[in-house]
């Protein structure tokens, strides 16, 4: 398998039904972050290009057959995407190990995940209602009826990039809406595939466009005003940037960004189980996780026994060619990326917390990994317990009661998401409630659900997605006031003249 994987291909862009080269020919090529060859190569799109998808996208929500079709259509398209992603199941899998060096064995739960995703996104097409009104007065009927936003320009990062595609993509669909998509230049694979799947499943063309290329190709895109929305997920430095073009615009925009997470574990907690959920929530995907646990607030009783514990665990985990069964941990993205995390543990060791384990890249022939890193006596001002860093990357910082918890948690810029380990059910809900973050798991860590909406407070983004909550991201309301009966005449009305 491996060595068949690492074969280049070269795929084109999406608009319009149709798979393309970029307007002036240009390409650029992905290599394997894990095997330095390349395996694959996109058209390089600009202006043109983004121009024509737009338009594409234009034409199909404004006179396509797609938003006039009833719910129930555009579930049964959603539901054979969700059965196709089914069917190319290993094929995305291992596109996605390729561009991304996330290990194969995770990479196959997330398709599954996708597929997910497309069969709930299903169930909402036939649940975009609206309200009524009938207490308004003899004369009125008021009803509130929910119609697609339009074009959606959706732009995506590399870490997740089809199921982070696809918590926005079928939900737009849902509800009738039409997309122009632009991945991340380092990870495009698999959302071209997916509008191949999208135009398989019989949705029209024109309705599902992907631009390929990096630089100011997201910008474009922000910026056309064929767009009606913009939903992004990113850093949250870009995020800024893409509000502000919104806002310019007075364009509808939903932020989906960054996050530094902490894991709460009180005294009473199950250890076993925090244990394994703290070394999973930070090296899960090497932690290059928005939801990455790479906080962990210790109560100061059993600081020392569980951060000898953490250490010893994360010895373990394998770390490796993300083609193989066994790895836990895969490849870095980029040497970009690889040199942020650096920096961040540099910092950290300046700053006087103690380096616990790893702290550096691995001496490896080919790729880029970095070695799983712990560190403690991590205080709440150091970088590294108050920037993302998106890598596998953990600080340990210890509180001495509940207030100090929530206020060393709520200490940062960010509000994605949080995590409390206790037995204690007041503790549990008074963390819940005082903690700022979009999700707060309760003796877990990173479970998800498509019925469950996510997103982030602070800096970690504006709006939710997922959940029926999706629905009103996509929709716009339009109130329609229904007159029964004869209506007062304002002229013949008594000092209507005066
Ligand atoms: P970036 O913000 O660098 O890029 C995200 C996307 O935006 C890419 O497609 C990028 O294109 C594009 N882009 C870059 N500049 C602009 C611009 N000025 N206007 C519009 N689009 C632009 O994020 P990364 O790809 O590095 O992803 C990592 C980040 O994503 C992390 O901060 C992480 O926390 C966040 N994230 C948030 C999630 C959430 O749900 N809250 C989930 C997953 C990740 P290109 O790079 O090709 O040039």
């Amino acid at each position: 398998m491996t060595t068949s994987s690492l074969t280049r291909i070269d795929r084109l862009m999406f608009i319009g039904g149709n798979s393309v080269e970029a307007s002036d020919g240009e390409r650029f090529e992905r290599q394997s972050p894990a095997h330095d060859v390349v395996v694959s190569s996109y058209p390089h799109g600009g202006p043109p290009d983004v121009d024509a998808a737009v338009r594409a996208a234009r034409a199909a929500f404004d006179d396509g057959p797609w938003r006039r079709q009833s719910g129930a259509q555009r579930a049964r398209a959603l539901a054979r995407v969700a059965a196709l992603i089914r069917r190319d199941a290993e094929l995305l899998a291992t596109v996605e190990v390729l561009e991304s060096g996330k290990p194969i064995a995770q990479s196959r739960g997330e398709v599954e995940s996708t597929a997910d995703l497309w069969d709930y996104a299903a169930t909402l097409a036939r649940h975009a209602y609206g309200d009524a009104h009938n207490g308004l007065g003899e004369d009125m009927l008021g009803l509130v009826i929910r119609e697609p936003v339009g074009v959606v320009g959706m732009i995506t990062p590399w870490n997740f990039p089809l199921l982070i595609v696809s918590q926005k993509l079928p939900f737009a669909l849902a509800v009738g809406c039409a997309a122009v998509i632009k991945p991340s230049e380092l990870t495009s694979g698999t959302t071209v595939l997916l509008a191949q799947l999208a135009q398989e499943a019989g949705i029209p063309d024109g309705v599902v466009n992907v631009v390929t290329g990096g630089g100011s190709l997201g910008a474009q895109l922000c910026g056309h005003p064929g767009i009606d929305m913009v939903s992004f997920t990113g850093s949250t430095q870009v995020g800024r940037q893409v509000a502000a073009q919104a806002g310019e615009q007075l364009k509808k925009v939903e932020l989906e960004l960054g996050g530094k997470n902490p894991q709460i574990v009180f005294a009473d907690a199950d250890l076993d189980a925090a244990l394994d959920a703290i070394v999973f929530g930070v090296f899960f995907n090497q932690g290059e996780c928005c939801n990455s646990g790479s906080r962990v607030l210790v109560h100061a009783s059993i600081h020392d026994e569980l951060q000898r514990a953490i250490v010893e665990r994360a010895t373990t985990v394998t770390v490796g060619d993300p083609l193989a069964e066994s790895t836990k941990v895969g490849a870095i993205v980029s040497e970009e990326q690889l040199a942020t995390i650096a920096r961040y543990v540099a910092e950290g060791t300046a700053a006087g917390a103690s380096l616990l384990l790893g702290g550096e890249r691995l001496d490896a022939p080919i790729g880029r990994f970095y070695a799983p890193t712990v560190f403690s006596a991590v205080r709440p001002e150091m970088s590294i317990a108050s920037e993302e860093i998106f890598g596998p990357v953990l600080s340990l910082l210890s509180f001495r009661d509940t207030d100090e918890a929530v206020q060393l948690a709520n200490g940062t810029m960010y509000g994605l998401s949080a995590g409390v380990w206790t037995r204690d059910i007041d503790t549990a809900l008074r963390v819940a409630r005082d903690v700022r973050a979009g999700t707060v798991w309760v003796n877990t860590w990173m479970d998800g659900y498509p019925e469950l909406p996510f997103g982030g407070m602070g800096a970690s983004g504006l709006g939710r997605e997922l959940g029926r909550q999706a629905i009103d991201a996509f929709t716009d309301t339009k109130t329609v006031q229904l007159h029964i009966g004869p209506r007062t005449n304002w002229w013949t009305m008594s000092g209507a003249q005066s």
